[in-house]
């Protein structure tokens, strides 16, 4: 059996060798932590980028979308906080020459501690049988209470100096741990330096003349200086919604697990603008809504957990993640923000413009409160391709890697086989190819066994194979086949757009 690291090698071989995700510019080598999507890439994220849309704007009275340019007037960073605060802690291991987010140095620290932690308990419930009780296990074995000490004490003394941005105490925590570099496997650190993650560039032909503007690290904020032109033009009532997708680019330190932290990546977000003292109200009914969207689909929901901060952003009252089970842990698929008054009051400030909105049921104008569902479109596609990828023995010994992606998402829904290449089945092949590429989009084939076709269908992810044999000139039946099960059926011509459609739809 591979082991989970394996498994998410084959997958990232497996997403370029079939056409979803290539490195960057890769005849140059690549670009760290840049990637481009290939063609049944490219399909499946715009799958998920319209269903998530379908699902805010479509099924929402009162959600509307915009599209923002990715530059912005550099003040509005100014005013968000980024200028000053979008900052990474970053640490230099002299002898390997490696950089580290030295939050993340800590955290993998945490994770070793807490990893004996869990053997500890393993094998105590493996000695004690059914009368194991964890938690008085937990409360009382000395070596576990030593060890969950530490951690508290660690965990307290490096968010305090961070909080503080104290980095010589930063730098002291990694020292004191005796937290040694991956590579090189020594202490030799630098000092730690803030780093701050935004892209710029410059604007205007005249370098003199040229202003500082930035690459966008979110897409809220396209969203927060255009509220008020969206409400008046939208007449748009609080609460309201504005939905938007698009580019966001971070300088990310460590990029590393393929598509997870990308330099240059997607966001699918929403803001939705409400009532002050309403927001926790909401706050709670999107982080259902966003559990809901994500079941809907039809991955497990042991896949999914929820995340609650306890240390907030500065801009925020409440706050949590959606996280998702990678093949390398949990990890944070999506935020769901409070983000409070925050932006809107610093946009109002630095621009000298008022951004009330005048509430005709109480008679008075505010400033809105503001919760934000904000999902990374590059996890997302990463979250249903490793839940897919399924190496698979059969039963007849032979070997098919197939993703299992859900039916609605998949790049291509349906693939038209004519069994052999003569006696007029590819002509009965293009009929019906037709007759359902306008609503689905479909592939023909007549190259090749049906087997060998049938395995590049499931390598790609294809729902239905729909074979064309010599019994379809006579009765103009066909057989459909299931990517998961393997099972064909046979069924009319005529019966094929309706039952394909009736599977695309979400399990609401
Ligand atoms: P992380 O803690 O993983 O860096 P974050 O808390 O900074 O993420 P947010 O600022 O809340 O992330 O961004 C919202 C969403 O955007 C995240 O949930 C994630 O799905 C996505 N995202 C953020 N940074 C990246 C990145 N570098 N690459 C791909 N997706 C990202």
């Amino acid at each position: 059996m591979a082991n989970q690291d394996d498994i998410f090698k084959n997958l990232v071989s497996h997403a370029k060798e079939y056409g979803f995700v290539f490195p960057s510019s890769e005849i140059y080598d690549g670009l760290s932590a840049v990637y481009d999507y290939a063609q049944y890439g490219v399909e499946l994220k715009k799958n998920i980028r319209d269903y998530w849309w379908k699902s805010m704007v479509q099924f929402h009275e009162n959600i509307v979308g915009i599209d923002a340019a990715i530059f912005m007037h550099p003040t509005t960073w100014k005013a968000s906080g980024h200028i000053d605060a979008f900052n990474d802690p970053l640490i230099d291991n002299k002898d390997s020459k490696k950089r580290y987010r030295a939050d993340v140095l800590v955290e993998d620290y945490l994770a070793k501690i807490e990893g004996k932690i869990s053997k500890e308990v393993e094998k105590a419930s493996k000695r004690f049988g059914e009368a194991f009780n964890e938690e008085q296990f937990r409360a009382t074995n000395p070596r576990v209470l030593e060890n969950q000490q530490k951690m508290d004490e660690v965990r307290k003394r490096f968010f305090t100096a961070l909080e503080k941005g104290n980095l010589e105490e930063v730098r002291q925590v990694i020292i004191d741990c005796e937290i040694a570099c991956p590579i090189s496997g020594t202490r030799n650190w630098t000092e730690v330096r803030q780093f701050n993650l935004m892209f710029s560039t410059s604007m205007g032909s005249v370098s003199e003349d040229a202003n500082t503007i930035y690459l966008r690290p979110e897409t809220a904020q396209g969203i927060f200086v255009n509220y008020l032109n969206v409400q008046k033009t939208g007449r748009m009532k609080i609460p309201f919604g504005i939905a938007q997708t698009g580019k966001a680019f971070r300088n990310e330190i460590v990029a590393r697990q393929f598509i997870f932290r990308m330099r240059e990546f997607e966001q699918m977000e929403m803001q939705y603008f409400v009532r002050p003292g309403t927001e926790m109200e909401w706050y709670k009914y999107w982080k259902e809504a966003r559990m809901k969207w994500h079941l809907s689909l039809g991955m497990p929901s042991s896949k999914y957990r929820f995340h609650d901060h306890d240390k907030l952003a500065h801009y925020a009252n409440a706050a949590a993640d959606i996280e998702f089970d990678f093949p390398f842990g949990f990890k944070e698929l999506e935020g769901i923000h409070s983000r409070t008054d925050f932006d809107l009051t610093a946009h109002q400030n630095h621009s000298g413009k008022k951004l009330q909105y005048f509430d005709p049921e109480l008679n008075e104008s505010y400033v809105p409160y503001v919760v934000e569902t904000s999902i990374g479109l590059d996890r997302m596609f990463l979250a249903v391709l490793s839940h897919a990828y399924h190496e698979e023995k059969l039963e007849d010994g032979s070997e098919r890697v197939v993703l299992r992606i859900p039916p609605m998402l998949a790049p291509v829904k349906a693939a038209i086989l004519p069994l052999v290449a003569k006696d007029g089945l590819p002509e009965k092949g293009r009929e019906i190819m037709e007759r359902l590429k306008c609503d689905y989009m479909c592939q023909y084939e007549e190259k090749d066994s049906i087997g060998r076709r049938y395995r590049r269908q499931d390598a790609i992810g294809t729902p239905y194979c729909i074979t064309i044999d010599h019994q379809t000139t006579q009765d103009n039946t066909v057989t459909i086949r299931e990517r998961d099960t393997m099972e064909q059926h046979r069924v009319a011509i005529d019966e094929l757009h309706a039952i394909i459609g009736s599977r695309l739809k979400p399990i609401l």
